[in-house]
């Protein structure tokens, strides 16, 4: 008995689905340094431009002067700090529910609030496309796992005719590989006639949707009463790091006492909490960073499909480039890096098999002329890729 690795890793590289790590070697934003070379960047999440931000920046240091660097504990012993607690209630103010706890990662949110609400003997329901954080969080659970078709409100329907116990319906807000969002007044509607509770991981909503980067929740004018356990994660639009759940006071409770991703692990640096607290701030109030956004998401949606481009249903900053094989994504991306562009393909099993795409993803901190360079560059390596085809 031994471990084949190698054969392994040769199968992954045979199948183009080998992944490799680029090395960044400056900040988030549209000009970054990868792999020695200075490149126009379409593929971070750091939807509003904050990751590099000089005032979130100035927060941090301010913060770790004030409160050192580390979390030194788990909340539950001595890691839960000021700073922390003065996000959480922002966060709970922002989302207009009650409460909200803080946690380390999106990743251990969705893991502690799935695990700690269901247990054996009742049932989650996932969308197809779920990030795979929840669906991990779902079969963890050890509850019946079922996935219904992607956005189907029909297809939940059915599953939860057939759902026994405490039944949760969980969903992506905007889903990450898409852009696409969820059809929450039709999924709330069905799980509400069922007695069912909605989970909502709005990851990539929260900044860019809603009049005030509230996300999914605000764009549909959602309450507590159709999403009762709201997720976030601060890598994304908030430019920071960490995640946040908000719901009832009943709700929060039970995860300070059960989620085990919670409990069993030491607090995020209390400095982070601070720089957060600023981000949120800009994400809210400087509404011109969620127009410029739209517009660019307006200019790249007809510059892509006057050029012929595939594009997915989506009106967030997430706008993929359907292209099917992971071989031909994989050109795509090699064609627009040469030119200095960098787009990264999407493959499977990140995403099903047979719809490898390029991940655009836009930022406030993109620039109109920065638009029209990936738009063009976009054209000229497309027709070269049909004609390698032909
Ligand atoms: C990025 C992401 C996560 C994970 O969040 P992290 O804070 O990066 O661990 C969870 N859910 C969705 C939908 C995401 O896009």
């Amino acid at each position: 008995m031994s471990f084949d690795l190698a054969a392994r890793l040769a199968e992954r590289h045979a199948a183009n689905l080998y992944r490799q790590r680029p090395l960044l070697d400056s900040p988030q934003g549209p000009l970054v340094r990868v792999d020695g070379r200075e490149l126009l960047a379409f593929c971070s999440n750091d939807y509003l431009g904050l990751a590099n931000h000089p005032q979130v920046i100035e927060a941090w240091r301010a913060g770790a002067l004030r409160w050192g660097v580390g979390g030194g504990a788990s909340h539950l012993v001595i890691g839960h700090s000021t700073p922390h607690h003065e996000l959480e209630e922002a966060l709970a103010e922002f989302t207009g529910r009650p409460r909200a706890l803080l946690f380390s990662t999106g990743y251990m949110a969705n893991l502690g609030a799935v695990t700690a609400l269901l247990g054996q003997g009742d049932t989650v329901l996932e969308d197809r496309l779920n990030h795979a954080s929840l669906l991990d969080a779902g079969l963890l659970s050890g509850a019946r796992f079922s996935r219904y078709l992607h956005n189907d409100a029909a297809s939940l329907a059915g599953r939860l005719d057939k759902a026994v116990g405490n039944t949760l319906v969980v969903s992506d807000g905007v889903f990450s590989m898409d852009g696409d969002l969820a059809d929450l007044p039709a999924l709330c509607a069905a799980a509400k006639a069922k007695g069912a509770w909605v989970m909502v991981d709005d990851a990539h909503g929260f900044g860019p949707l809603g009049a005030s980067g509230g996300g999914i929740v605000e764009h549909f004018g959602l309450c507590q009463d159709d999403v009762q356990v709201l997720v976030g994660t601060l890598g994304k639009a908030f430019g920071t790091s960490g995640a946040f759940v908000a719901g009832s006071e009943e709700l929060i409770e039970t995860l300070v006492q059960f989620a085990r991703p919670y409990i069993y692990t030491t607090s995020q640096p209390p400095a982070l909490a601070c720089a957060t607290l600023k981000s949120l701030e800009l994400l809210r109030h400087e509404y011109w960073r969620r127009e410029h956004l739209n517009a660019l998401i307006k200019r790249f949606r007809e510059g892509a499909q006057s050029i012929g481009l595939e594009l997915m249903d989506s009106a967030t900053p997430i706008q993929p480039i359907l292209i099917g094989d992971s071989g031909r994504a994989m050109r795509l991306s090699q064609l627009l890096r040469e030119r200095g562009l960098l787009v990264t393909a999407i493959r499977p099993p990140t995403v099903p098999a047979g719809s490898a795409r390029l991940r655009v993803t836009l930022s406030a901190a993109h620039s109109s002329a920065q638009l029209e360079r990936l738009l063009e560059a976009l054209a000229e390596c497309w027709t070269l890729l049909e004609s390698s085809d032909a």
